[in-house]
């Protein structure tokens, strides 16, 4: 998600370099026809950067339908899906339950501007069996559930500042599209044109896994700073696992400063267990933020926080936000369906596992093979880095390590394995997996990774 906004300055567009590998390239006629229409409605043909493949090599695949764990583009190709929508799909494409769900409540019409019992129905779901959050309010989608929580904190505390990580993505709010500039502590860049400088300037930027810059940004801003954000486990730009040290290091100097900790679980709530990456730790945050999964594939975002930091929005108290699709039915309905699921008893336990027996098998192929290759994962949350070295920042990412993540997603397409289309990007398993594709998908990265290093 980072690496996009830069690719998309840039523009590139690179011609896929011969095929040299052992499969032939997928057939991509129809896409083609289809991205050619695209890119006269929508710049860069697409509705949100990272789908226009800009990262990888070729021109994006359209994909027409989804089940399961598998996912078919509009020429036919079928693929294992580790894409997931982003998240989202921790149940797989098109799951009876939630489909049934949906057009049940679709029978009784799709939005009423007006509260529906389904919106305590979803809420009671999660209030009931999370332990961090005593009220919330549903948004629409991830970003908006982050530019409100930014906004409820600094009601709150009645500060301005807020401080966030390089390396974390909180979606595309101004005063978060922003970027460390040079220097331990700075104030951001904006990391895209349209965002005020004025903005920016309300926002601290420090590398993660650093104590120090921590202590300095309050040291620095002091009474100034609002809130900090952080990803719960940062997993936009890599996945780059801290240390639970450093983690509560960070609670204790938000405690200190009376600042509040903001975690931003969009792609962790729901995915590294049911509380997301606070309960990973065990340590509380003053706020979260979800998405991606708490809407099961339509569009949900939520945030929440103790009754009393909650009782300051709007018509309880004077932090205004709003949506007339907020709590939309049918999202609520995909929601519940969704979240139900994921209460069974084992549910995490079976998919964490079954994603931890896939990552060891492939780490260990590369390390008997001597690749410069690791597998970052945490519950069912994986990332292939090209690397020898253990990676918690955005600045331990060598990005010519990239080229070679080209190669591996252009033959992982040509074995029917589709990862998102970004080295910068983390794979999903779902319960849609079996033993049976994760084994296909394993011999395919096996493939793949001898043909990148034969290259060299
Ligand atoms: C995806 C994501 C967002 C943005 O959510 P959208 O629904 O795309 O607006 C925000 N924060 C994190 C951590 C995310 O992964």
């Amino acid at each position: 998600m980072l690496e996009q906004l830069k690719k998309i300055f840039s523009g590139t567009e690179e011609e896929m370099p011969t095929n040299t590998g052992s499969k032939p390239d997928i057939s991509r006629e129809k896409s083609a026809e289809l991205y050619e229409k695209s890119k006269t409605y929508f710049p860069g043909g697409v509705n949100s950067p990272v789908r226009a493949f800009k990262s990888v090599y070729g021109i994006p695949l359209f994909i027409q339908k989804g089940d399961g764990c598998y996912i078919w583009d509009a020429d036919g190709n079928q693929f294992i899906d580790f894409c997931a929508s982003w998240g989202p799909l921790i149940l797989g494409h098109n799951n009876a339950k939630i489909r049934e769900k949906v057009i049940e409540v679709m029978q009784n019409g799709m939005s009423f501007g007006a509260p529906t019992a389904l919106e305590n129905e979803l809420a009671e779901l999660i209030i009931k069996n999370n332990s961090y959050v005593e009220k919330i309010r549903f948004t629409s989608s991830g970003t908006e559930a982050v530019m409100s929580a930014i906004r409820l904190a600094r009601g709150y505390t009645g500060k301005d500042k807020i401080i966030k990580f390089e390396g974390c993505y909180h979606g595309h709010s101004d005063s978060l599209l922003v970027k460390a500039g040079s220097g331990l502590v700075t104030f951001g860049e904006t990391s895209s044109a349209g965002v005020p400088k004025s903005f920016a300037d309300e926002t601290i930027v420090i590398p993660l896994n650093d104590k120090n810059a921590i202590s300095e940004a309050f040291a620095q801003f002091k009474d100034q700073i609002a809130a900090v954000i952080i990803e719960g486990i940062p997993a936009n730009n890599g996945l780059l696992l801290q240390d639970q040290d450093y983690i509560e290091f960070l609670r204790a100097a938000c405690t200190e400063n009376n600042a509040l900790l903001i975690f931003d679980e969009v792609i962790t709530g729901f995915r590294v267990g049911f509380e997301g990456a606070a309960a990973h730790y065990g340590i509380k945050p003053d706020i979260v933020t979800y998405g991606k999964i708490i809407g099961g594939g339509l569009p949900v975002g939520m945030y929440g926080a103790s009754a009393e930091i909650m009782g300051h929005i709007s018509p309880d108290g004077g932090v205004y936000q709003a949506g007339t699709l907020s709590g939309n039915p049918v999202a609520m309905a995909a929601g519940i369906a969704t979240l139900t699921e994921l209460l069974r008893s084992g549910f995490y336990k079976d998919l964490n596992q079954k994603t931890k027996e896939f990552v060891d098998s492939i780490q260990r192929f590369a390390t008997a093979k001597n690749y410069k290759f690791k597998v970052f994962t945490v519950g069912s949350i994986f990332w292939f880095a090209f690397t020898d070295k253990d990676i918690k920042t955005a600045e331990d990412i060598d990005p010519t390590s990239m080229d070679k993540f080209k190669v591996l997603h252009r033959e992982l397409l040509n074995r029917g394995i589709y990862l998102g289309p970004s080295g910068y990007e983390v794979g999903f398993v779902s319960a849609a997996h079996t033993k049976i594709e994760l084994e296909k998908t394993k011999r395919a990265i096996f493939d793949a990774l001898d043909l990148v290093f034969r290259k060299g």
